[in-house]
């Protein structure tokens, strides 16, 4: 497991469990990560600088959630997928906007 990961070993997306491995045995040459659905695993290349690993992991994890919410068989394009990572990254780290994630992951739940 990555340190920059920092322990960050699975993530839940609804009923489904996808373990986070970063795969070091040079399996993944040509990519920067995947999501193998049927056997619940995210693997990420190794040795990718910070802010490219959030980006990998959350471009994986929002191809699962598309997997796991899509109900009609069609699935997101890569072009799509990268469009919504990029966009969500540069939002949720934006400090102008601690106020909405306060909301969105906080606050809303003491309601
Ligand atoms: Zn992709």
């Amino acid at each position: 497991m990555s340190k920059q990961l920092e322990g960050c070993s699975k993530i839940h997306v609804g009923n489904r469990i996808f373990d986070i491995t970063e795969v070091t045995d040079g399996s993944m040459p040509d990519e920067l990560g995947e999501v193998l659905f049927v056997l619940g695993k995210i693997n990420l290349a190794p040795n990718q600088t910070l802010d490219c690993l959030a980006d990998t992991l959350l471009h994986e994890v929002i191809h699962a959630i598309d997997y796991v919410y899509g109900a009609t068989g069609t699935y997101l394009t890569e072009e799509q997928v990268v469009r919504v990572t990029g966009g969500l990254l540069t939002v949720l780290n934006d400090p102008r906007n601690t106020k909405f994630l306060d909301f969105l992951l906080k606050k809303r739940k003491k309601l």
